[in-house]
């Protein structure tokens, strides 16, 4: 499938393409040496929650950075666990506060 976006280490950003999937617990990032089967690389880990945890059935382990067994885990996209996205959105909004002062950027056609 094409659609699955690229794995980055929830620690360092390093790309986590060479991880073979699923991902094992004995999995470590090869730029930082983080395991990657833990909650801070898993789509289930939200520092909102209480647990740090979406999925209420998981019981999370006191180490959200360590390899742990959680037959819940699925691996996020990104850095912290959070989207890929923020970045992107963060970028839209300066290039907004930019054509607000000088209007629209020029065509480059
Ligand atoms: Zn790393």
């Amino acid at each position: 499938m094409s659609g699955q976006p690229a794995l980055a280490c929830w620690n360092c950003g390093a790309s986590l393409a060479d991880v073979a999937l699923p991902i094992s617990r004995h999995a470590f990032c090869a730029a930082c040496g983080e395991a990657v089967h833990c909650c801070r690389q898993c789509v289930n880990f939200d520092s909102r929650v209480s647990g740090q945890c979406t999925e209420g059935r998981a019981e999370p382990p006191n180490d959200r950075t360590a390899a742990n067994f959680c037959e819940w885990f699925g691996p996020a996209g990104g850095p912290s666990g959070g989207p890929a996205g923020d970045a992107r959105r963060a970028a839209d909004a300066a290039r907004a506060r930019l054509e607000a002062l000088f209007g629209p950027a020029p065509d480059e056609t």
